[in-house]
């Protein structure tokens, strides 16, 4: 049996993507993002969670994770590769139509020539520079793509046109982004006016559907929301004052619990764990849980973090260990061995939110879930 484990929330789920389809219109396709294991929630988790909802498109980063989801996916699918290929998978990704982004004239060549050889076409995705300068095609190289793609159109499909804004959760970003997109809108118009027609545009994350909700084009590639979490705090106070919500519409569908592995007394004057971060000022009771920062539970959250032991909210006290962290019970004699610990979750009233983590580690939602542990036990409920 594992140290901890990880329940993944059907219902919450379901309630996320309908309130993330509300704000698009009927025609916009959700493309699930699953990089980073499903943001720590679990490929082999999510896609079947997902199919069941009617979510058939998936955006992941490499060709391993590409591979991942294709083996938990059913029947109708489509996945896209926003990043890496590696040079083993490539033959995977044109016998099985995975579709990935082309971000410069080296990968469309070299994966031309594997799907030449097989008589198989290629499905691609141009990435466009718009100016976050990271990856995509700079305008000076439009024309060598265009010509590319023109000379071999019977074994390329333009599935795709595509940019990502640099920072659309913060308004700070705001003629960065209104930059960005005028460059992919005169982009759009450049490869039509060459013939080249790609099936679908796509710039749009979760801060973009809820900032910039005009350019969603036909699909939208959505992280963060569909996990239950905002992709910052000011997305979250603003779209509660846009629409009027005093609520959060969203739920997390994600909790993490242990249970207490050790109960023990502490004298009054003694250090508690590695070093003399923590001194006992009285007499304590301290419950040893077997989780620690090997995990993805941040040792930045020594004598900070807060865990959930029945119905109390209690605090974490010391150095968080590779494997083990402390957790003051003084005031709860009740607590016993075994007992249930959560760490990220909710019990009745009480809740440990990702983002309050965040917040005590400086780490962002995203960064928070991507470090949970892949190999804890996740279920579905
Ligand atoms: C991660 C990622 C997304 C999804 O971002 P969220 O903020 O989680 O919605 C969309 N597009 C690209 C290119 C990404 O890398």
């Amino acid at each position: 049996m594992p140290s901890s484990f990880i329940e993944i929330n059907k219902n919450a789920l379901a309630n996320n993507i309908k309130h993330i389809t509300s704000l698009i219109d009927d025609n916009v396709v959700i493309s699930s993002v699953l990089k980073g294991n499903a943001y720590g929630h679990g490929i082999n988790i999510m896609v079947p969670a997902l199919q069941e909802i009617g979510i058939n498109h998936f955006s992941v980063f490499n060709s391993l994770e590409a591979q991942q989801v294709y083996n938990s996916a059913k029947g109708n699918f489509t996945i896209m590769i926003m990043g890496d290929i590696n040079d083993e998978d490539a033959e995977w990704v044109i016998d099985n139509e995975i579709e990935f982004y082309v971000f410069n004239l080296h990968r469309i060549e070299n994966m031309l020539k594997i799907a030449v050889k097989k008589q198989k076409p290629i499905n691609i995705h141009l990435e466009i520079e718009t100016g976050m300068n990271r990856t995509g095609f700079n305008k000076e190289n439009w024309n060598e793509l265009a010509e590319l793609i023109n000379k071999n159109k019977t074994h390329i499909n333009v599935k795709g046109i595509c940019t990502h804004y640099a920072g659309s959760e913060s308004i700070s970003n705001y003629m960065r982004i209104k930059q960005q997109r005028q460059a992919f809108k005169k982009s759009i118009k450049y490869f039509k006016s060459q013939d080249i027609k790609p099936e679908r545009i796509h710039s749009s994350c979760s801060a973009a559907i809820l900032v910039y909700p005009k350019d969603n084009f036909d699909m939208v590639r959505i992280g963060i929301l569909q996990y239950g979490l905002w992709p910052s705090r000011e997305t979250f106070i603003s779209h509660l004052t846009k629409k009027k919500l005093t609520n959060d519409p969203l739920t997390p569908i994600l909790s993490w619990k242990s249970y207490v592995m050790d109960i023990k007394h502490v004298s009054k004057g003694e250090y508690i764990g590695y070093g003399n971060s923590y001194l006992a000022e009285t007499n304590m009771t301290i419950a040893s849980i077997p989780v620690g920062y090997s995990y993805g539970y941040s040792r930045s959250l020594s004598n900070q973090g807060r865990v959930i032991i029945k119905n109390s909210r209690l605090s974490v006290i010391g150095i968080v260990n590779m494997n083990m962290l402390l957790i003051d019970i003084t005031t709860n004699e009740n607590i016993t061995i075994k007992d249930e610990v959560i760490l990220i979750g909710s019990n009745n009233a009480l809740e440990i939110t990702v983002s309050s983590f965040g917040n005590i580690t400086d780490q962002l939602n995203y960064e928070v879930l991507s470090r949970i542990d892949k190999d804890i036990p996740r279920t579905i409920k």
